[in-house]
């Protein structure tokens, strides 16, 4: 029996395995708070080899001598009549999923029962009574249903619940021993006469229970060790903390303590950093240890039992935010307590995203009414104007964009369905009122970075909503609040909302750290704006790898003169109009250029259905007519624009004349494109400042497009001038110096992927263009999928959305052209650009099919470089 007898104290651990297979998980985890050399509680553990045969063994002398030295440290006596030491039990089963009983105050007797209650009063000493019979109750309850015995379960479980009714009542002295009276009967006899009898005859009755337990299998064991009380007089305390702030990281305990209390007795904790500063001082270099041991935020519980500390449990923590992980780590990191392959791996990639999301400025709301409550579907903060209908937020959105008005669109309906995911990708979130976390709704939310509240109050009839008293209408701006920690709220207006801090959450560090680890394989932008460019170099992109000059038109000022271009009859009317977009392309490319200085910046030239920038409604129309004819003498006819505008419709557009193939018909529109860039190089190498232009050619099919392009061509009179000539040109005109450059085309098709050996001899370099090349590869639209993907995902026929996963023959197109295009071009540069590019499973492919980058938007820019330095980390331990 001795050696199935094992310690733990502050001075005293096991740590062999043959011991710790044996002892349950609660006493492992005792044995690792042992460990730390923290002030834990001591105890013993009866291993599990004997734990279910102990009926027949005589206990109390092995219990007396283990308990001697429990109360040796925890400096009061087993059965003192005027101080005693109460000991708990806790089975435990070597699973955590096996739930057990923990048994409460033994030593609790007829004649000590007066001493404990002397420090704790006599109404809670007798309900400590009530609790140890409860546990009592919880076995033979087992035992019962083991045996077979189903009326005395149900007597027992009767009596279980009468217990637990009183216990929350809080009943009178008197009443508790009146009822105490009454359970007896359930207990052994002589069980309130001795301590130690009423301890052996209790494990005892566990014994029976496990032996009587055929799925236990001899696996439990059971743990003894002595209770404190934070109700002991006036130095006394309980509580609980976590070892920093779980929203924020920031190194200081949250959590709350109670002082001379019994925390569940209904009384409000406050605040664990108002605790006496000696003790605070202790738990705060404890939650240190405890960090530095654990590495992560970990939830304490302690007793202050008369000025003595006692630390009772701790354990991990799940609901905390990304921010707190990563302060928490970046400060052992500091600390040296890790190093960075320890700080890279232990974060996610797709983790960062939480701390990318903005949050609501508390300040900006006090005057919004507020809807409080709802369940969080996607965490964040969202404004926009709200739409109740898919169709509604889709026609918004794009008048919006077309006259640069805000575009934010918040999405309302009871629930979605495959049909809504094209408005869920437009909108900034999604309000709802059926299910929860895992309706359509949240889960799209989610899967799109949007945000998504579900508020099963919401009712929609027509184009308005209420919630309760209050109605929204369609078009009202609304603030949906979703917080990570805490309840969401929706705010009628439009609240302010906090871009993330990267400063502030540890984000800007960690990069620094991360791109250590990012060698020859860089994460570049997707951008085409200022901001954009500016968030991405912030992320620490490595240049743009894609601006795709379309989005630059797609605003009020230019759109209309875009149109005309696109609309015009002549070649002389479309170079007039391009004469207008050309400045303003100009400025565009020059601050991208210079925001980028040092960095590749890869230009896409134009790429895009011509018929996607006409416009889409009645007053759009009008506005453009009366733009045509402002201060004409002869006008055009509504009539006849509607006509030229419906001359441009395609059967199937994505397939249409697109791409490298509008250069093929009107090659002015890539000659504007080209001087614009030329020239706001050649500006900024006159001020001093390294631009290195890739400019890249859309939806190449062979390489005789490329070679269109870029050498252009004279024929039967026809000058089309090529990329090269108009470099020329530009540079004399500026009289400059030449700045290199490079030319390379975007594989988007599987024949340019096969055909890629030979467009190599004219492309520099390629960029996969993988939204397209899965498109063109499976034959599934990329902008209709999302409507029957929910099929195709409940019937296993894809492996995960392939606009998000590269499917494996889309991989397999992208192998050949790597391998192909080497052949010609050795020194090829080859890079990935469409949305898979952010995606952390993608990454190593990229790697491994000897790519050279990836580029995605500025938000992904920290998640792709994560993901790509814990490859090398993993790759360099391996290799
Ligand atoms: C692509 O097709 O992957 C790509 C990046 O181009 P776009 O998304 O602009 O068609
Ligand atoms: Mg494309």
């Amino acid at each position: 029996m001795k050696k199935n007898i094992h310690f733990f104290s502050e001075q005293e651990f096991v740590n062999k395995e043959t011991v710790l297979e044996r002892i349950g998980v609660r006493g492992r985890l005792a044995m690792e708070l042992a460990a730390l050399k923290l002030p834990i509680l001591p105890g013993f553990v009866i291993d599990a080899d004997v734990a279910s045969d102990l009926e027949d063994v005589s206990l109390v002398p092995h219990l007396k001598k283990a308990l001697a030295k429990l109360e040796t440290i925890r400096g009061r006596v087993f059965g003192d009549p005027e101080n005693p030491m109460l000991v708990k039990i806790v089975v435990s089963p070597s699973t955590v999923i096996a739930t057990s009983p923990t048994l409460h105050n033994y030593g609790l007797t007829d004649e000590t029962i007066d001493g404990f209650a002397k420090f704790v009063g006599l109404k809670f000493g007798y309900h400590e009574v009530l609790f140890l019979i409860k546990g009592n109750l919880a076995i033979e309850e087992r035992i019962a249903e083991f045996e077979e015995r189903s009326a005395d379960r149900k007597k027992i479980q009767k009596a279980i619940e009468d217990v637990d009714k009183e216990l929350e009542k809080g009943l009178s002295v008197e009443a508790t021993k009146k009822s105490i009276q009454r359970y007896k009967a359930f207990l052994p006899d002589g069980f309130f006469d001795d301590p130690y009898s009423q301890l052996e005859m209790t494990i005892k009755r566990i014994s029976r229970m496990l032996i009587l337990d055929e799925l236990d299998n001899r696996e439990t064991a059971i743990l003894i060790q002595p209770m404190v009380y934070g109700n002991y007089g006036k130095d006394s305390y309980s509580g609980m903390f976590f070892t920093r702030d779980i929203n924020t990281g920031e190194e200081r305990l949250q959590g709350e303590f109670y002082q001379d209390k019994f925390d569940s007795w209904g009384v409000p904790g406050r605040d664990i950093n108002k605790i006496a500063p000696a003790y605070l001082k202790k738990l705060e270099k404890i939650a240190r240890s405890v960090e530095d041991y654990y590495k992560e935020i970990r939830s304490m519980r302690f007793t202050i039992e008369n000025k003595k500390l006692w630390f009772i449990d701790q354990r991990a923590v799940m609901a905390k935010s990304t921010q707190s992980d990563l302060r928490t780590l970046l400060d052992l990191y500091q600390r040296k307590v890790i190093d960075d392959r320890y700080l890279i791996q232990n974060i996610k990639p797709t983790q960062l995203v939480e701390i990318l999301h903005p949050i609501v400025d508390l300040d900006s709301v006090k005057q919004l009414k507020i809807i409080p409550g709802g369940i969080s579907g996607a965490p964040g903060a969202a404004v926009g104007r709200v739409y109740f209908t898919t169709e509604g937020l889709l026609e918004a959105y794009r008048s919006a964009q077309h006259q640069d008005m805000d575009t934010r669109s918040i999405l309302c309906m009871s629930a979605t369905f495959a049909e809504d995911v094209k408005a869920i990708e437009v909108a900034t979130g999604v309000l709802s009122n059926e299910g929860g976390y895992a309706a359509h709704a949240s889960v799209v939310a989610r899967q799109y970075g949007k945000i998504s509240l579900v508020n099963n109050d919401l009712k929609i009839i027509g184009k308005k909503a209420t919630i309760g008293k209050i109605t929204i209408n369609e078009g009202d701006y609304l603030t949906l609040n979703v917080p990570n920690h805490g309840d969401p709220s929706i705010y009628l207006g439009q609240a302010k909302l906090i871009e993330p801090d990267p400063e502030e959450s540890g984000l800007m560090d960690f990069i620094k750290i991360v791109k250590k680890y990012v060698t020859d394989f860089h994460v570049r932008a997707n951008a085409d704006s200022p901001r954009d460019a500016t968030l991405a170099r912030n992320f620490g992109a490595a240049g743009i790898g894609l601006c795709r000059t379309e989005h630059m038109f797609f605003q009020e000022k230019r759109i209309n003169v875009f149109r005309e271009m696109i609309l015009a009859e002549s070649k002389e009317e479309r170079i007039k109009a391009l004469g207008k977009l050309k400045p303003i392309q100009k400025v565009d490319f020059y601050k991208l250029f210079k925001i980028m200085e040092g960095y590749p910046v890869t230009i896409r030239l134009l790429d895009a259905p011509l018929h996607e920038f006409l416009p889409h409604n009645p007053a759009e129309m009008d506005a453009f007519v009366a733009y045509l004819n402002k201060g004409k003498p002869s006008k055009i006819s509504k009539k006849e624009v509607q006509l030229r505008c419906e001359g441009l419709n395609e059967f199937n557009p994505m397939l249409g004349h697109r791409g490298c193939r509008v250069a093929v018909s009107y090659p002015e529109i890539y000659e504007m494109q080209m001087s614009a860039i030329f020239e706001a190089l050649y500006m900024l190498r006159k001020e001093g400042v390294q631009v290195h232009p890739e400019i890249m050619i859309p939806l190449i099919m062979n390489e005789n497009e490329l070679k269109l392009i870029i050498y252009g061509k004279r024929i039967e009179g026809q000058h089309i001038k090529g990329l090269i000539e108009v470099e020329k040109e530009v540079r004399k005109r500026m009289k400059a110096k030449a700045v290199p450059y490079s030319i390379g085309t975007m594989i988007e098709l599987p024949v340019a992927a096969l055909g890629a050996g030979h467009i190599a001899r004219y492309a520099e370099f390629f960029s996969f263009g993988t939204n397209d090349l899965t498109q063109t590869t499976i034959g599934l639209s990329r902008d209709d999928f999302n409507s029957f993907m929910p099929d195709y995902t409940q019937f296993d026929i894809l492996d995960g959305n392939p606009f998000q996963y590269l499917n494996r023959h889309v991989k397999e197109l992208i192998a050949a052209a790597v391998s192909r295009g080497r052949m010609t071009r050795p020194n090829i540069k080859l890079g990935l650009c469409g949305e898979h590019g952010a995606v952390p499973e993608n990454i190593a492919f990229c790697m491994n099919a000897g790519l050279n980058y990836v580029s995605c938007s500025a938000y992904s820019i920290p998640v792709a470089n994560l993901a790509i330095a814990q490859y090398n980390i993993e790759h360099s331990v391996k290799g």
